[in-house]
């Protein structure tokens, strides 16, 4: 006896798939138009998945219906709705092997011989299913009306299984096609599929095998399907996460193609003086600009002022001429209501393989390039992504060391001009790694910034000063205070004061014996940020020295009206004025300045006698450079301190 409530809820389950995935069609990425050749449109293919299982299933919903009843119906409807069963099954067999492949994108880009192999199994199970009204190969209905398998069923369920074989292989071949995710929940779902075909098989009468399928197929819908996640909320365009899914597939399934990326300099900059409205329309209208010249599905959007066109039917011309209409475009300004603004962009057009090879490259790209480029068109070179991916490897280096809390800090003496003792020290960090050997701090230091990774090193080496002050009693020994060097990154914490209140009192150490050192260029931009904060810090006794001094643009009336009560000067000045009289002058009138309004003067880079002699002769009252030490690490810094200030 069957019951046919599976079926029943099968059917209403698939009708409500169709629905949805119709109606949220559009959510997630799609290939782009021109693109149907390469990437086939997955969203399609799932529709025709899902809209084959619906009509095999009414099919069979129908049949059971009219065995079920007491009325007699003719031949030829029941006929009927057993070969449509057959028809759409042997569809659904085929469609599901082209939504796995379409979904890795390894259905694009073969040869002919291949498709060829593809559709023959295919062709053959439609050709038998057809033919069957007059071979009865597959079914056929007695004069009874009762119904009875045919010669080729195990035929057409043998060529089912190809399918479903050839779906796994292409499954696990490329498997790195797509993301951890859905390796997991691919097979899940179809491990479902399967036991309902099984119970089926061994219960002809639990009628569950379409029900199975519809609950996978609705898995596939919500998890894979679904792709809310895609798209950017306010411009409407793809996001990064669709960004990275595209040229997964595209990298990882072997496809030559070009992408382009944008970024606007100077929005961040707008941003202080625009309100948010104005910053919103002006990325939307960017947004809008770029899918009118290019298509809707090429353009991707991730952080405010980045943008990203992928553009695999495009040649080398095609991108210049593309490259070439944005610049042009960008040279004029962009309206708002209220606003108008020009907009400084910078255009990287990659090759995909020739300038990135794998996503690694490319996340690479988009964490470290785009940083520091000109405003105008630039062809990224294999040197500059090997450069980013060196820069990646120094963040992983960086990170490990902050971990395991193996990352060094060095102390390089600040001596009394007048005495030669040591009143103070700067703390260096070090980095060293098994693989990339020593990390210079000019390679690192730009890394950590970067990716943030500065506040981390920053934390870490505040409390190894002042583990190193207070265990081996450096007051005691004549060090009066250690120098840190504070990035603007860090001033943008709100939690700067909190962790160096907190880390200073586990250590007994005071804030007068901390001295916060900002360079000359991080102390002009963002004032009132780092302004603010000193304010605090000062009211509470720590102190501030402003950091290569003359490399920077910073004006002495500026500076006058601070709160630094240390200049650093940077080596390149007292450098220049061994070399030229003007710069003589300019050096000596400058300490000069400073020590009449009792600002401590430390010149940095004393390497020799004569610059030393030179320093003191301008009133400089602290040295530090290679004359006196290099940076040391701890013990011999202490023992340094020890035996030049005399308390051995
Ligand atoms: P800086 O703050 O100007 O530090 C002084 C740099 O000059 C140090 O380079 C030091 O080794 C070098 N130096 C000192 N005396 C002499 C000399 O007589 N001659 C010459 N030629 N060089 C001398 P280092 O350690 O390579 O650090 C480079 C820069 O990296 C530092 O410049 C500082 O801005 C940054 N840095 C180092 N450690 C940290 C850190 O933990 N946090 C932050 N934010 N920056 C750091
Ligand atoms: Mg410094
Ligand atoms: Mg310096």
């Amino acid at each position: 006896m069957y019951t046919a409530s599976f079926e029943v809820g099968a059917f209403f389950l698939l009708l409500a798939i169709v629905i949805f995935s119709s109606a949220t069609r559009g959510r997630q990425y799609r290939a782009p138009k021109g693109l149907r050749a390469k990437v086939l449109n997955q969203h399609f293919v799932f529709l025709i998945l899902v809209g084959s299982a619906l009509i095999a299933t009414t099919a069979s919903v129908g049949t059971v219906y009219i065995e079920l009843s007491a009325q007699k119906y003719s031949e030829t409807p029941r006929y009927f709705l057993n070969w449509l069963y057959f028809f759409f099954h042997s569809t659904m067999a085929v469609s599901f092997t082209l939504y796995i492949m379409d979904f890795n994108g390894t259905f694009t880009g073969r040869k002919w011989q291949f498709y060829l192999l593809f559709w023959t199994p295919y062709l053959i199970s439609e050709a038998i299913v057809i033919l069957t009204p007059f071979t009865d190969w597959v079914f056929y209905l007695d004069e009874k009306l009762a119904y009875h398998r045919g010669p080729l069923m195990p035929l057409l369920y043998g060529l089912s299984a190809i399918y479903i074989l050839l779906g796994f292989f292409f499954f696990i071949r490329y498997k790195k096609a797509i993301t951890d995710f859905n390796r997991k929940a691919i097979p899940a779902l179809i491990l479902l599929a399967v036991i309902g075909v099984f119970v089926q098989a061994i219960w002809p009468d639990v009628r569950v095998e379409l029900f199975a399928e519809a609950l996978a197929f609705f898995g596939l819908m919500v998890l894979l399907e679904d792709g809310g996640g895609e798209i950017d909320n306010l411009t409407r365009v793809f996001n990064r996460r669709a960004f990275i899914k595209v040229n997964r597939r595209l990298i990882e399934t072997g496809q030559n193609y070009w992408m382009v990326l944008l970024r606007l300099r100077n929005l961040d900059l707008f941003s202080r003086f625009f309100s948010g409205m104005d910053m919103e329309r002006i990325q939307m209208d960017v947004a809008t600009y770029l899918e009118k010249l290019t298509d809707q599905e090429s353009v991707f959007h991730f952080r405010r002022e980045d943008f990203a066109l992928v553009l695999p039917n495009a040649g080398p011309e095609d991108v210049k001429l593309l490259a070439e209409s944005i610049m042009h475009r960008f040279r004029q300004s962009w309206r708002t209501d209220d606003v108008t603004a020009t907009l400084e962009v910078v255009l990287c057009p990659i090759h995909v393989p020739d300038d990135i090879d794998s996503l690694d490259e490319l996340d690479h790209l988009l964490t470290f390039g785009l940083q520091s480029e000109e405003s105008g068109s630039v062809c990224l070179s294999r040197e500059m992504i090997s450069r980013f991916n060196r820069m990646a490897e120094v963040e992983d280096s960086l990170r490990r060391a902050l971990e395991k809390r193996t990352a060094e800090v060095w102390y390089q003496p600040i001596v009394s001009s007048e005495t030669g003792k040591v009143v103070s020290a700067e703390a260096l960090s070090r980095l060293s790694d098994e693989k990339l050997g020593r990390i210079s701090p000019e390679e690192f230091i730009p890394v950590a910034e970067q990716t943030g990774l500065i506040w981390e090193l920053g934390t870490y080496v505040l409390e190894e000063s002042c583990r190193v002050m207070s265990q081996y009693g450096l007051a005691a020994l004549g060090v009066e205070y250690m120098e840190l060097n504070v990035s603007l990154y860090q001033f943008m914490h709100d939690d700067l004061t909190d962790v160096f209140d907190r880390i200073r009192k586990q250590y007994g150490i005071a804030p007068e014996q901390l001295n916060l050192e900002i360079t000359e260029g991080t102390s002009t931009v963002a004032t009132d940020t780092i302004h603010n904060m000193m304010k605090t810090m000062n009211k509470k006794g720590y102190t501030f020295s402003i950091d290569d001094y003359g490399t920077g643009a910073s004006n002495l009336g500026r500076l006058m009206g601070s709160r630094f009560k240390t200049v650093k000067i940077d080596k390149s000045l007292l450098w220049n004025a061994q070399q030229s009289e003007s710069a003589e002058k300019l050096l000596s009138s400058l300490i000069g300045v400073l020590r009449s309004l009792n600002v401590n003067v430390v010149q940095e880079g004393v390497e020799t006698e004569e610059q030393l002699q030179l320093v003191r002769r301008y009133g400089g009252n602290l040295i530090q450079g290679f004359y006196y030490s290099r940076p040391l690490p701890e013990k011999e810094f202490v023992e340094y301190v020890r035996q030049q200030n005399g308390q051995e």
